[in-house]
């Protein structure tokens, strides 16, 4: 069984004949496709600057961290305390039988989120190992000469946290400047339609494909977004919504069903809700497409003028109705 695009259900949506005509159509480059290429261009420059913003933040967190052990370490080469030794060992192993919960609670339990319990676990063991550092550090005798070069250390570790964070604070500000402008709605683009470095969507179950705008990641939702240029109707067109709805499909069985889609006309976004009678009718019209294609019986379906004024087939469309 072919594969039926999600464009093509847009297009059969409006007008069955539409669809039909525009099988043997050469894609020209108008001011629609040229919108669009802007559009991704600037989402794909959104996406950069965003992860950019991330790494800057995380060697922030890394460096700030690293300065505040090796300021603790450079101090503990100042005094010699038997308490202070004995204190850092209990609560190094406190960390430490903390870890080793964590590692038997994921073994033991299924639902427990591996990636976090990880991380979690690599900090508690590095908490650990400092504090034990540091019980090591307060039984020698003072060497004022280390301890010196350890806060020497931990300024200069400070600096490069700070260059980090200007950093991680520029990228943000191009984000959201980038933001502003294309009027994107909020999240993290995860996919872009570049046409080149984002995979086709694809459903083996209803053989249907394509490529959404924008595909958002808000929580632990992913989001699909259908970008129009033109003119802000009214109103979501029903067309429109048809099309979204074979992406929110896409994204169901790639990654997980989505709670809605977006279609964005200009600055105005509508919300979709991805509704079980919703699909079954972008299915049922998969369905007669495939009908079509095997009769070759396709007609206009509706008497709507203002549908073909505004129709780009109807200079060779034998139906039209203007
Ligand atoms: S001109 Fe009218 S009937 Fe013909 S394809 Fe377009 S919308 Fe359909």
């Amino acid at each position: 069984m072919d594969y039926i695009s999600a464009g093509d259900i847009e297009k059969y949506s409006y007008c069955p004949l539409s669809w039909w005509l525009s099988r043997n159509e050469k894609h020209a480059e108008n001011e629609g496709v040229k919108k669009h290429r802007e559009i991704s261009k600037g989402a794909a420059d959104m996406k950069k600057k965003y992860s950019q913003m991330k790494e800057f933040e995380s060697m922030a967190i890394y460096f700030s961290v690293g300065a505040t052990i090796i300021a603790l370490v450079g101090i503990s080469f100042f005094y010699t305390s038997l308490i202070l030794s004995r204190t850092f060992i209990i609560f190094s192993i406190l960390w430490l039988g903390f870890s080793v919960y964590l590692l038997w609670k994921s073994e033991k339990s299924v639902s427990v989120d591996r990636k976090r319990t990880e991380r979690i676990m690599v900090s508690t063991s590095a908490a650990a190992t400092t504090l034990s550092i540091f019980s090591v550090t307060f039984l020698l005798p003072p060497n004022y000469t280390l301890g010196y070069v350890l806060e020497v250390l931990s300024l200069l570790w400070l600096v490069f946290a700070t260059y980090f964070l200007y950093m991680a604070m520029k990228k943000d500000i191009q984000y959201n400047e980038i933001k502003r402008k294309l009027q994107l709605p909020d999240g993290e683009i995860i996919y872009i339609d570049d046409l080149q470095k984002s995979p086709i969507l694809k459903s083996e179950k209803y053989k249907i494909w394509g490529r959404p705008d924008l595909l958002i990641k808000k929580g632990e939702d992913y989001i699909p977004v259908e970008i129009k240029t033109g003119r802000v109707p009214r109103g979501p067109h029903f067309s429109h919504i048809m099309q979204l709805t074979a992406y929110m499909l896409l994204v169901e069985e790639n990654y997980k069903a989505p709670p809605y889609g977006l279609l964005k006309y200009g600055p105005v976004i509508y919300k979709i809700d991805y509704e079980e009678d919703l699909k079954n009718l972008m299915l049922q019209k998969v369905k007669e497409m495939r009908e079509a294609l095997k009769t070759g019986e396709v007609h206009r379906n509706h008497n709507k003028i203002g549908k073909c004024l505004h129709c780009s087939r109807r200079d060779i469309c034998p139906e039209r109705l203007a």
